[in-house]
């Protein structure tokens, strides 16, 4: 069965670049009949905070993406000092006690001298009587993975394709600090084969770390899971933003956007699928298949956003909406307006001209008297659902005015606005008293 994790660190708001990885995950497990799992990152104790955790689920639960499970790094900190120790047995970590100054400074001196700046494994090389000075000297060790330089590393990624790298071309990773404290790889590793994750699915500034957990797994005697990485998404301006790259994803929903619409572009963007106004995830995830991915980053881009998030709420059904909207608002009011708001809150500024009350708008004396005409007409005439048209009909054949000069004095007169919903639709839901009192107010002014 496919099982994937969305693993974000609860150091800070969800983003547009965190939430596209999200549904990756999201949907590669559900094109699969799989499980999405939530895991929290949360092994550095003074970055992590429960809020955080909490606007993450939060942020997860209104895009509909329930995960089938959630575990917490900092629950099993047992677990890692477990496989550490054995790791430690068997060779595949080692002790190390350079300071960070001395690290960098052996970096540069490779940079220097034209040499890539992998860690010359110095502390393999420690006697045991250096290694007593160093911890009389009150030296604690950090510690790193050793990689075995005679396995090349190797995997097919699902979007990058085969990938090689040389494990003497890279340094042995620091896996725990000096305080005990552990970095993101190892433990990674270890929950990924404990929750029997199968596919691994991130962004491409991972892949390095991902040449490295490859031999972490065969250390630990697990199979490896498959690989996607995305390449990365940018803002508009090249690269994300830093204001893209904070904003939390309950501005969106605050600015109106819908959830499906975010899912619907990021789930596309990147890919060779075009981006599409759906309203429901059902073809996102029929179609969802990583070799439709490209290499090229993704461009995320606000104003195509809020278009097709416009474009989402013209076919929304009233089902999906009912909740938001203002209390007494009925379907075929919904169905009326759809068509002409930006965001779902945009329905009440019509309902209200639907059920409240506008301002007298000012007309011109002949569209006053064309008006008072028309309120004439329409108290004759049977108020059904056809009664624009009945109206219109009937004002043409006895004024002989048409097309705008027909319909534009009568929809300001009756709704307050020169454009908006089809009148045909809004008239019988502005209802034979409200209009005909309007009718009466816009003659008189
Ligand atoms: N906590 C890591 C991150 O947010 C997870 C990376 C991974 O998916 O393994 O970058």
């Amino acid at each position: 069965m496919t099982l994937t994790r969305f693993a974000p660190s609860p150091t800070g708001h969800l983003h547009v670049g965190n939430l596209r990885t999200a549904i990756h995950n999201w949907l590669w497990a559900r094109r699969n009949g799989g499980q999405f799992w939530l895991r929290m990152d949360d092994t550095d104790a003074e970055r992590s905070h429960e809020d955080y955790a909490q606007g993450i689920r939060a942020d997860l639960a209104w895009l509909g993406m329930r995960p089938d499970g959630e575990v917490r790094q900092s629950d099993r900190f047992a677990i890692y000092e477990a496989r550490f120790t054995e790791l430690s047995a068997s060779g595949h970590v080692y002790p190390c006690y350079e300071s960070a100054q001395e690290l960098d400074i052996k970096r540069k001196i490779a940079l220097g001298r034209g040499l890539p700046p992998v860690y010359d494994r110095a502390a393999l090389a420690l006697t045991s009587a250096e290694i007593q000075a160093f911890e009389a000297e009150g030296r604690t060790p950090h510690w790193r993975f050793r990689l075995d330089h005679d396995q090349p590393i190797a995997w097919d990624d699902r979007i990058r394709g085969p990938q090689h790298f040389e494990a003497h071309l890279l340094s042995d990773p620091v896996i725990r600090r000096a305080d005990g404290s552990w970095l993101y790889m190892l433990p990674s590793v270890i929950d990924d084969i404990e929750m029997g994750v199968t596919d691994v699915v991130r962004g491409e500034d991972h892949v390095s770390n991902t040449a490295t957990q490859i031999q972490m797994f065969a250390a630990l005697g697990a199979p490896c899971p498959s690989f996607a990485h995305a390449a990365l998404l940018t803002g508009t301006e090249g690269k994300l933003s830093k204001r893209l790259g904070s904003v939390g994803i309950s501005a969106f929903r605050d600015a109106g956007i819908e959830p499906i619409t975010l899912i619907a572009l990021l789930a596309r963007i990147g890919t060779s699928d075009p981006v599409e106004p759906v309203t429901d995830v059902a073809p996102l995830v029929e179609h969802f298949d990583f070799s439709r991915f490209g290499r090229a980053p993704a461009r995320f881009d606000e104003q195509e956003l809020a278009q097709l998030n416009q474009k989402i709420i013209h076919h929304l059904e009233f089902d999906a909406v009912r909740e938001r909207l203002p209390e007494g608002m009925e379907e075929a009011a919904w169905i009326a307006v759809r068509g002409n708001i930006e965001t779902v809150a945009g329905a009440a500024f019509w309902w209200n001209i639907m059920q409240g009350s506008i301002s007298t708008p000012a007309l011109d004396v002949d569209d006053r008297k064309f008006v008072a005409q028309a309120r004439t007409v329409l108290a004759d005439l049977p108020f059904d659902a056809t009664i624009w048209r009945t109206l219109t009909d009937a004002l043409k054949a006895e004024t002989g005015r048409k097309g705008k000069a027909l319909f534009l004095p009568l929809r300001i007169a009756l709704t307050g606005e020169e454009h908006g919903p089809d009148m045909s639709a809004l008239l019988p839901l502005i209802g034979r008293d409200r209009a005909l009192e309007r009718l009466a107010s816009a003659s008189a002014v």
